[in-house]
């Protein structure tokens, strides 16, 4: 709608509408999706459709963890949906293809929580595997580790590689707290990177006098991953687009799980960003945007990440909507919604804000 028009419906709405914001001219419209199998098992054709029909222009489809694959990899063990239902990007990519939306490939990065258990113990012998503060094991690679950073890095790249897809969208890209790791490969690589021992391990790296430096070292860990697909992506195809689900709160992700994304940002690492601003308080909702956008620096687009049916919250459609018409007045380049599948099919013409409304 051309703004002379928007204001003359605003007018004839008694200014009602004079709050209406126009989408950006090429506005972001995905919704990820935790199966990797669409709202329809072993149907792409149907999701993909349906998304189409109703304004989305992406998808960003859960293929791949740190040790689980709905493709036919050569690298991650094969999934259970991949021997059910085939090669879940193959279809997907071919799918949306026919309907015009863009995939960018989700990996669920370091988490083992779908791995075959052989796999993780494998991994575990060898020392792969995080352990917490208190010497417990984790079913999470360690970061950094190369033989994992390799295994990261060249899962994504398989990707890029064998599949026609718009880009390559990290998620996990963090530790899963602030107690870890404090395996003995991690000692041993702080110690020699820092070129001093740590003289009480693991207190003086946990709450004592190395806190700060330690947790800068674990930022870098999951920094150079993201350098490291950044740099073998854009080499092996340049258009390739490069983008994160990140922590909403910021600082807070960078002390708690080591997720320092504006230094990606600033590193021109990321085309976009994604942070996962699930929330049921609309003010708050606003006051995360605001914060994402101040730290992009206008570098990238920030796409809201809107938690219609997430583990924080709960929206109806029109609260979808109203999320989106926030994302937009405030600059954000477009957004994805939180969950797409059996469920919640139902309410994706219910998501649909077209523009200027
Ligand atoms: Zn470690």
């Amino acid at each position: 709608m051309n703004f002379m028009l928007l204001l003359h419906f605003a007018s004839l709405l008694g200014g009602q509408e004079s709050q209406a914001v126009s989408a950006p001219s090429r506005e972001f419209r995905a919704v990820w999706n935790h199966s990797g199998m669409g709202a329809y098992p072993g149907d792409w054709e149907r999701s993909a459709k349906l998304l189409a029909e109703n304004g989305f222009n992406a998808v960003l489809p859960n293929m791949l963890w740190g040790g689980s694959a709905h493709y036919a990899s050569d690298l991650l063990p094969r999934s259970e949906t991949f021997k059910k239902y085939g090669d879940q990007i193959a279809q997907c990519c071919a799918a949306a293809k026919r309907h015009g939306l863009e995939v960018h490939v989700w990996k669920v990065n370091f988490n083992l929580s779908t791995a075959p258990k052989e796999f993780v113990e494998r991994l575990r012998r060898e020392g792969r595997t995080q352990v917490n503060f208190k010497g417990d094991p984790l079913d999470w690679l360690c970061p950094s580790h190369p033989a994992n950073r390799q295994l990261e890095l060249e899962s994504m790249m398989e990707v890029a590689r064998k599949y026609p897809v718009t880009g390559l969208h990290f998620d996990y890209i963090r530790y899963p707290h602030a107690a870890c790791c404090y395996c003995g490969g991690c000692r041993a690589r702080f110690e020699k990177e820092s070129g001093k021992k740590v003289e009480n391990w693991p207190q003086d790296c946990h709450s004592g006098a190395r806190k700060e430096e330690y947790n800068d070292w674990r930022c870098r860990q999951i920094t150079a991953l993201v350098a490291a697909v950044h740099d073998e992506a854009k080499k092996l195809r340049p258009e390739i687009k490069i983008s994160a689900a990140v922590f909403g709160a910021y600082p807070d992700c960078r002390k708690s799980v080591a997720q320092d994304w504006p230094a990606w940002i600033k590193a021109g690492y990321l085309d976009f960003i994604v942070p996962m601003d699930y929330t049921e308080k609309d003010d708050y909702f606003r006051r995360l945007v605001q914060n994402q956008l101040k730290l992009a620096e206008k570098k990238i687009p920030v796409h809201a990440g809107i938690g219609a049916a997430s583990s924080h919250s709960n929206l109806s459609a029109d609260r979808v909507q109203g999320q989106i018409r926030t994302a937009r007045e405030l600059g954000a380049g477009g957004y994805s919604i939180f969950n797409f599948d059996a469920k919640t099919a139902g309410s994706v013409e219910g998501w649909r804000v077209k523009s200027g409304e």
